[in-house]
């Protein structure tokens, strides 16, 4: 492990390292802290209920700001670009913020990655308006292929059947290879991952199973709700025998399987049971403008106040350049010590719809 070392902003539009030797590589954006589901893992009604205060418009980024934030990180290193909230497509005029994202090129003069995370219910009516803005590809949460399941998990009585539609819209418009989350917590709506299996087999779209998460401090995490990813492997593998895919590229975050008659993959996300910090290459930034070097994070750094005080790009981009030299954080790696330790100091985690997932 290196450590920490001083970044000088004459030279610091130029790829990152952080103490652990991991390089700067994605940006994720949470676009609005706003959501029109109430995921019970997420936010749940009891603290996400109708009191509860959200961002003023004034509060959140802009486009150009965001662009402006975006821009710096892919001089320093970012490749791929994830729009995420909140409900993302609840942010007006998000085809604008993907068209600006776009247009942005690498140092080599390459393309960005652009992609969304959605929940789906707005994706249908959306999809072609951000295929034209350059939008490349989607992800779409979806937990279960049971209404009453689903209905149990958004709790807004939102019905599998539209979800479906977006996905089929989506694909059809050319948003793909589309994925699709399903975050799996015990005894709420894990008897349906082999259901799930055997509906996205045989399609281009590539299902992947979450490890239910404690991120933020509202959802009453317990390490017994979690299935593990191995399980999920083994529940799917009795039915539907499956063997492993290498990686994409190093310090990919999912697991890849393939079907062993050759009809199609899926991936595990074993965020809990098999932390990734080693090679976690993700910078997150919240709608208003903080930037976290980890989802476990329980501070932000206010990049909004730097950018609305008048600094220049430089100025901005030492910033970010030193904010990610300086970053340590490993926090799946010691999950049980630093809940215990957070709980001590009474410190709380940053909630996952205002920093995306
Ligand atoms: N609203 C969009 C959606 O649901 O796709 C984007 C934001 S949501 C926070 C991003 C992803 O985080 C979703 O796939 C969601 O299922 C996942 N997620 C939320 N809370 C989680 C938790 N506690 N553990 C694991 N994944 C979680
Ligand atoms: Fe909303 Fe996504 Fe969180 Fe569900 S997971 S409450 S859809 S932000
Ligand atoms: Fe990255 Fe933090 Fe998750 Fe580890 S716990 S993989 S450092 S976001």
């Amino acid at each position: 492990m290196s450590s920490s070392r001083p970044v000088d902003p004459q030279t610091s539009a130029s790829p990152v390292v952080d103490t652990r030797d991991r390089q700067l590589r994605d940006l994720r954006i949470s676009v609005t802290d706003r959501c029109n589901f109430r995921c019970v893992y997420c936010m749940p009604k009891e603290v996400f209920g109708k009191d509860f205060t959200f961002m003023e418009r004034d509060e959140l980024l802009t486009f150009e700001e965001i662009t402006r934030l975006a821009g710096i990180a892919v001089a320093h290193g970012v490749e791929k670009i994830r729009l995420t909230g909140g409900e993302p497509l609840l942010r007006k005029g998000l085809e604008d913020l993907v068209g600006m994202l776009t247009a942005l090129r690498t140092p080599a003069g390459a393309q960005i990655d652009v992609a969304l995370t959605t929940n789906g219910s707005a994706l249908a009516s959306k999809a072609a308006s951000l295929k034209d803005a350059g939008l490349q590809r989607v992800t779409v949460s979806l937990d279960s292929l049971d209404d009453a399941t689903f209905k149990a998990a958004n709790d807004v009585d939102f019905p599998v059947s539209k979800v479906l539609h977006a996905i089929d819209v989506a694909h059809q418009i050319g948003l793909g290879p589309i994925k699709i989350n399903m975050v799996v917590k015990r005894g709420q709506n894990d008897h349906d991952i082999v259901a799930m299996a055997r509906h996205f087999k045989d399609t281009p779209h590539i299902l992947r199973f979450i490890e239910y998460m404690d991120v933020g401090a509202s959802n009453d995490w317990k390490m017994a709700e979690v299935v593990p990813s191995s399980e999920v492997i083994s529940r799917i593998h009795a039915e539907l025998p499956l063997e492993p895919v290498t990686a994409n590229y190093p310090g990919e975050t999912s697991s890849r399987w393939r079907y062993q008659d050759g009809t199609g993959e899926i991936g595990v996300i074993s965020s809990v049971t098999q932390a990734f910090c080693h090679s976690c290459t993700r910078v997150r930034v919240s709608t208003e403008g903080k930037l976290y070097t980890c989802l476990f994070a329980t501070e932000g750094h206010d990049l909004r106040a730097i950018m609305r005080g008048g600094c220049s790009d430089q100025q901005l981009s030492a910033a970010m350049a030193q904010l990610w030299a300086e970053r340590t954080d490993n926090y799946s790696q010691r999950r049980s010590a630093r809940t215990s330790e957070l709980r001590a100091t009474g410190k709380t985690k940053i909630e996952m719809s205002y920093i995306g997932g």
